[in-house]
């Protein structure tokens, strides 16, 4: 890349450096015209299947509504945002690991579930909630009961 500085186009790698478990790559940089030093990120750029909803319509992943409902569930809940940012993290590998184009919302929705459970049990009964549209409170109420016998 140019230089950000002076746009110059030769730049060195001084430094280099794996980062975030290994999923990043910090590179130090130094700018051969100016010698102003920056640093830059790499990661690589992954293509997540497209989500398909209950009603047959296809929608391309959406890590920011995936987090935003994450977070609602986790909503004054002891959970810290690296927390949820692994949480993130593992959804997506699983979702990338199966191989498919398209994968079903409800199985995003499971994947969720799975990442909240051992993280809080009221934000997996909220996103269960919601994410099941639980018509009566009786199927409420067994989800809690099955939580209570774990
Ligand atoms: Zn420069």
């Amino acid at each position: 890349m140019h230089c950000p500085f002076c746009a110059a186009t030769d730049t060195k790698v001084i430094d280099s450096r794996l980062v975030a478990d290994g999923h990043q790559v910090r590179r130090r940089r130094e700018c051969l015209t100016c010698h102003e030093r920056y640093t830059t990120f790499e990661t690589a750029e992954l293509v997540m299947p497209r989500v398909i909803k209950s009603d047959g319509a296809r929608q391309p992943f959406d890590e920011e509504k995936l987090r935003r409902g994450i977070q609602r569930a986790l909503e004054k809940r002891p959970v810290g945002a690296e927390q949820v940012e692994q949480a993130i993290t593992k959804i997506k590998s699983a979702l990338r690991a199966t191989g498919e184009r398209e994968v079903s919302s409800q199985l995003v929705g499971n994947l969720v579930m799975e990442q909240l459970l051992p993280l809080d049990k009221v934000a997996y009964v909220r996103f269960a909630s919601v994410y099941r549209a639980f018509d009566d409170l009786a199927q409420f109420g067994e989800e809690i009961a099955s939580l209570e016998k774990r």
